[in-house]
């Protein structure tokens, strides 16, 4: 029961608002509807457990376009049995041809590994779309952000309550909300650090056809790297990291970023990157400092308290350079999924801090 709401005497003050409001205690609850978060929920669907998902958006939320997935994250996407609805419409990615934007020189760089399994690169919404349509009905529930999160005992159960009122108890709390975790600040990991360095991200269409080789095409200059990557026939997926500009950092205004890309950021890349930028929707562009949970703080600190949790980059935010924090979040979920339904299956319930 909810500490606070209880009297001296024991009698519940809860008010009217606040008993209407009541939601029956869940098993699990997973704060963020992110990769993180609805893998999770499929994972752990996949063993017979219904988790509730709560996602702060009034929709899924799939900013940053697309990213590639590496074959771990394939191979946890298959676990999950999501894979074949991504790999019918998005191929491999066989090689990368990187420019050494201040010489010219251009190296080929096979992306294939071992198992000639490679990376492919999907849209972010088509991901996200392809792991909700596995949840049953009213899994997720949208605009829905907590603002206390209350442990009723050493190990739960925990009482979170949402802005707009609701109260919803659960044994298992997973925060999967991302590089701003409010859950990760509940279990007292530290805040996520400044990488120096910020990446935009964005589609370019054209309904006519690129006509650009299939392949991923990178331009490397100092503290600067661009690229891009053929989605399909009209879509590119184009994105640049550079270090963060002291002082004169670059404007919030979609329109005003794609000038400063194409007139300064890029203006030594090969004509390509800028034909690109140019056919920008310029309503998916995301700007977005990079941030990092230094490994020490991960090593030392709290990923777990009781039977509440974080996953993704609610725990680990990473810069983009390996193009590993969706893949791993990926990889997260499967862990977590086989735990906790190792504890259902030991127990026949959930049992609060057994191997989950
Ligand atoms: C520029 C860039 C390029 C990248 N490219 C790649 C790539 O190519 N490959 C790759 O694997 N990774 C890539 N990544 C990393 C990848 O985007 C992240 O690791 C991944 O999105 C993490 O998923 P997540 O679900 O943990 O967090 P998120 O995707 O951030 O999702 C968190 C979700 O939680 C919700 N939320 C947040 N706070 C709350 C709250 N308080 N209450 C309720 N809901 C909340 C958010 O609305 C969101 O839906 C890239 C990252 C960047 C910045």
């Amino acid at each position: 029961m909810l500490r606070g709401m209880i009297m001296r005497d024991g009698k519940l003050k809860r008010s009217e608002r606040e008993m209407e409001k009541m939601v029956p205690e869940e098993e699990i609850v997973i704060v963020g509807g992110g990769i993180a978060g609805l893998a999770t929920a499929v994972a752990l669907q996949r063993v017979g457990i219904r988790a509730l998902v709560l996602e702060r958006s009034d929709g899924l939320r799939a900013t940053g376009a697309a990213l590639g997935l590496f074959p771990n994250a394939w191979r946890a996407l298959d676990a999950l049995g999501v894979a074949h609805k991504l790999t019918a419409v998005y191929a491999v990615r066989k090689k990368a041809y990187v420019t050494d934007v201040a010489t010219g020189a251009v190296q080929e760089v096979s992306l294939m590994g071992n198992n000639s399994d490679g990376p492919i690169t999907v849209h972010r919404k088509a991901l996200l779309e392809s792991l909700a349509e596995e949840l049953p009905r009213n899994s997720i529930r949208f605009s829905s952000k907590p603002i206390s999160i209350e442990a009723q005992g050493q190990e739960g159960p925990y009482a979170i309550r949402l802005e707009d009122g609701t109260v919803i108890t659960t044994k298992v709390l997973i925060g999967c909300d991302g590089v701003n975790s409010f859950v990760a600040r509940k279990l007292g990991l530290t805040q996520p650090v400044n990488s120096g360095r910020s990446a935009l991200v964005a589609l370019a269409v054209f309904p006519e056809g690129h006509g650009v080789r299939e392949d991923v095409q990178q331009f490397v200059d100092v503290g600067k790297r661009g690229g891009i990557v053929p989605l399909n026939d009209k879509e590119i997926y184009w994105f640049l990291t550079f270090n963060t500009p002291k002082g004169e950092a670059m404007t919030g205004d979609p329109e005003q970023i794609q000038k400063q890309v194409i007139e300064n950021y890029a203006k030594d890349f090969p004509p390509i990157y800028a034909e690109v930028v140019r056919h920008c929707d310029l309503s998916t562009l995301n700007l977005a400092p990079l941030r990092l949970r230094l490994p020490w703080d991960l090593i030392f600190g709290n990923v777990s308290k009781g039977n509440m949790t974080v996953a993704g980059d609610a725990m680990h935010p990473m810069t983009p350079d390996l193009g590993q924090g969706g893949c791993s979040a990926l990889e997260d979920a499967v862990v977590l999924g086989r735990h906790i339904g190792k504890s259902f299956i030991d127990n026949r319930r959930l049992v609060p801090g057994a191997d989950g």
